[in-house]
């Protein structure tokens, strides 16, 4: 099979000029220089499949190759690169075109809010929204969620070394058990209900609920679609608004464009990021329902929300979307990733997987310590995968949505060879304790 990886890889300037707070480059301690579709070359010339695809913002691929020749054309003919929220022809067709392919197919009706490029500017933007809106303070959150790493989104994430990182009281914020977080038997929206209606159970309304319907950084936790239905019913009967994150789920990654369609809800507000912008480009939107809509001109400002060359892409990717070829084709993927990781997991019983996900976002649950040994082992193999959960404890299968058969075969045995080598090391009597 594969050889392992050539050249010493000299990363000192790294350790030296950037802070410590750098992260993935230790996951994947190389110099990476080139990249198209699913694979990345490093400065020595070897070869890594992507089974991580920029945690989600290149659900496209690295450098598809019809957003680039757009992007090469339009700035090769002095299109504008920055325009604050001035009005521009790339922006113009952007809005168009989301309202023509994604929202009006699915009877959505939304107004379109470019808040600020990143994921954790559209959570704030939603945050806000809502409290205005209901003109109530706390926002219920979930177990295991994960917003983004500014103070408002911090206050709705659950883990505790990120929320830890603020150095200030997190407020204005409760956490509730997500679907399947106290056991399968428990229904825990009849657990959050009782709180909503209970004068005596110290919560007071909420001004919304911010759901992943799939949490893809707490460790591939997916939502039923009956639990995120009686999420929305909940809104409903307490005057609350359903916020959905769907920053990493969005653009195709659970198989729709929307990772809720799949439960049938229609959210208060949306939030997108990551691979909205198609080319890896920052890019953020925030959907709201019309009626919604009461920010007063400013109110939420910003200087990059206009970013043009994302606009560009992002208008180009939305042609993956014209017809029901793409969505099939996912369907197709996840079938084939959801048989491997079963068929691997029931091959090493000794290392006690479980399977997660949906789409394109799936993975395996292993015992503390054995997902990122596996992701170590995988990098070393040139397959670049993360791992998620509290503690690290599931390795994520990621790949770009446009990942070829051959691709994804290639990645998935990579990975069982990985599931192998751990089961050999384990085997092997252990020389001294
Ligand atoms: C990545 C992510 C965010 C934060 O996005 P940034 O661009 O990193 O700020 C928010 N919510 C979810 C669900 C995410 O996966």
């Amino acid at each position: 099979m594969k050889k392992m990886l050539n050249g010493t890889r000299d990363l000192q300037l790294f350790e030296v000029l950037e802070s410590e707070v750098r992260s993935y480059c230790r996951s994947f301690p190389t110099k990476f220089q080139k990249a198209t579709g699913y694979q990345l070359w490093d400065s020595n010339g070897n070869g890594y499949i992507d089974f991580f695809a920029g945690a989600g913002a290149l659900n496209y691929g690295h450098n598809e190759p019809q957003m680039k020749q757009k992007l090469i054309d339009y700035i090769m003919r002095d299109g504008v690169a920055h325009s604050l929220d001035m009005a521009t022809e790339a922006k113009e067709r952007f809005l168009s075109e989301f309202n023509e392919i994604i929202l009006k197919p699915r009877n959505m009706t939304y107004k379109v809010m470019f808040p600020g490029p990143t994921g954790t500017n559209a959570v704030e933007s939603a945050l806000k929204l809502a409290r205005k809106v209901t003109g109530r303070q706390t926002v219920m959150s979930f177990t295991n969620a994960f917003h983004g790493m500014t103070l408002g989104a911090l206050a709705v994430t659950g883990n505790k070394f990120k929320r830890a990182g603020a150095g200030v009281p997190l407020n204005h914020s409760i956490s509730m058990p997500y679907d399947g977080y106290m056991g399968k038997e428990i229904d825990t929206l009849k657990f959050i209900e009782n709180y909503l209606q209970d004068s005596g159970s110290g919560v007071s309304l909420p001004a919304a609920i911010i759901v992943e319907t799939v949490q893809g950084e707490g460790g591939i936790n997916v939502a039923s679609s009956e639990w995120l239905k009686g999420l929305e019913r909940l809104c409903k009967a307490y005057g609350m608004l359903l916020i959905v994150d769907d920053v990493q789920m969005g653009c195709g990654r659970t198989g729709t464009f929307f990772s809720f369609e799949r439960s049938g809800i229609q959210p208060d507000i949306i939030c997108m990021s990551k691979s909205i912008g198609g080319y890896g480009l920052p890019m953020a939107i925030t959907l709201m329902k019309p009626e919604h809509d009461q920010w007063s001109p400013g109110e939420h400002n910003g200087t990059f929300r206009g970013n043009n060359l994302a606009f560009i892409t992002a208008t180009e990717a939305l042609r993956y979307w014209k017809t029901s070829q793409f969505a099939a084709d996912i369907a197709v993927k996840a079938d084939k990733v959801k048989r491997s990781l079963q068929r691997i997991i029931s091959n090493y019983p000794e290392l006690n997987g479980e399977h997660r996900g949906l789409g394109l976002m799936q993975g395996i649950a292993l015992e503390e310590g054995v997902a990122e040994q596996i992701s170590q082992l995988a990098f070393e193999k040139g397959l670049i995968m993360e791992t998620s959960g509290t503690n690290s404890e599931v390795i994520k299968v990621m790949p770009p949505l446009t990942i070829d058969m051959e691709g994804l075969e290639t990645g998935l045995q990579l990975l069982e060879q990985c599931m192998n080598d751990i089961k050999l090391e384990a085997r092997a009597p252990i020389a001294n304790v």
